[in-house]
């Protein structure tokens, strides 16, 4: 049976894990912390999956990401994912809705023009001011992250896969093995989906990959607002190049309100601290986007990494024995089981350099 070592639990590791084990392979995950590990990007309540792109390659994947997430959470038994249905605002010509709506129709993706007057009547606790129109995706949602995490692990483990939990991996040999907490192993395939790390572990990665910091603040609406909210789709763009995005209350859960265009390089060792700027930054950013934004209560603010690409495009190199991949850039969660799978069929023979063009959106079905 072939032997593949895997360096990292995110989403990308178990995912891969899930695919090979699926292909017959004989597994082990390495993961530096617990698993889930909070400071990994893909720990979190919740991770939007949304067909809103500008980048044709990627709205053209979007599909085939939803149907690998239906073959794992078939394998899972359950389905964490709330289909809320995702929300863009057009507030100019050309801003990244707009952007969208194009690449969208070109690939023929289903969604519904709301008027300005509709978005008004539908989503009464949004400021319409200034909306050119609304385009809402009914597919699409919230991934539940953090429980898919934790079944895909219990399903790993279910399968005789072994999850080494605090075994940080310090060296990674292409001909074949890597060195952990536990020794040295050795293994057909060694696969680095590390995350923010993965770039420490790669020399040809390294240059085209940098961490970036994220805030995003979990927070209660005013009561009045509460209702319309409870009943709200998840946000992707609100209007203009805010980046603003996030989720309504979900199964008990607060509002998660993210702001893209505040995301900057960062350095995950110093700075995962929650600043004061970074609440007053995102809270002052849904001014004029949110009714009674300055009511919300902030209940807990958060700081995260992930690994950014030029273009947001997800890599992968292959090394001898070694596949290093990070498919994240920020956008990475909801491509999580179909990367999975990609890295496994590049792991187990296939065209690497065609399966890498393929991640990275470059190659279009
Ligand atoms: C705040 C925020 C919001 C986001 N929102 C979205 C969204 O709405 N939708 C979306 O699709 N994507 C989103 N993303 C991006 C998405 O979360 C990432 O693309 C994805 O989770 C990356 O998964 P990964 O497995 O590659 O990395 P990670 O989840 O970071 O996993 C890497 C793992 O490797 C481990 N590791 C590192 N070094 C070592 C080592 N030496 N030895 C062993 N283990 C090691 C780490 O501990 C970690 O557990 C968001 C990211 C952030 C930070």
């Amino acid at each position: 049976m072939a032997k593949a070592l895997i360096v990292g639990a995110g989403i990308n590791g178990l995912s891969t894990a899930w695919a090979l084990t699926k292909r017959g392979w004989d597994v082990e995950v390495f993961e530096a912390g617990p698993v889930p590990n909070p400071k990994a990007a893909s720990t979190d309540h919740h991770r939007l999956i949304r067909s809103h792109y500008t980048d044709p390659g990627y709205a053209a994947r979007i599909s085939e990401a939803f149907s690998a997430w239906d073959r794992m959470f078939d394998d899972l038994g359950e389905r964490p994912y709330a289909p809320l249905g995702i929300l863009g605002l057009s507030r100019e010509e050309g801003d990244w809705t707009d952007r969208c709506r194009a690449t969208m129709a070109a690939r023929g993706v289903r969604s519904d023009l709301l008027d300005p007057d509709e978005v008004a009547a539908r989503y009464p606790m949004l400021e319409t001011d200034g909306v050119r129109y609304g385009l809402l995706t009914r597919d699409g949602g919230a991934l539940m992250a953090r429980r898919i995490l934790a079944a895909l692990a219990a399903w790993l483990r279910g399968a005789g896969v072994v999850i080494h939990e605090h075994s940080p991996v310090t060296e990674v040999d292409p001909a074949g093995s890597l060195r952990s907490t536990t020794g040295r192993h050795h293994a057909d395939r060694i696969i680095v989906t590390a995350g923010i790390e993965t770039g420490a572990f790669c020399p040809a990665l390294a240059p085209k990959v940098h961490p970036r910091r994220v805030t995003v603040i979990y927070a209660l609406p005013p009561d009045d607002l509460r209702e319309a909210w409870e009943a709200g789709p998840c946000w992707i763009d609100l209007g203009g190049e805010d980046d603003l995005w996030g989720m309504p209350p979900i199964a008990g859960l607060p509002m998660k309100l993210g702001f893209g265009a505040y995301t900057q390089p960062g350095d995950p060792a110093t700075e995962r601290a929650v600043r004061q700027a970074d609440i007053d930054a995102v809270m002052g950013a849904y001014q004029g986007r949110f009714k009674g934004i300055e009511r919300f209560t902030v209940v807990e603010p958060h700081v995260n990494f992930y690994l950014m690409a030029e273009e947001e495009r997800f890599l992968m190199h292959q090394e001898g024995a070694a596949l290093f991949a990070t498919a994240d850039s920020g956008h990475g969660f909801k491509f999580g089981a179909l990367s999975g799978e990609d890295i496994a069929e590049a792991a187990d023979g296939g065209n690497v350099p065609a399966i890498a063009r393929r991640m990275a959106g470059l190659l279009q079905v």
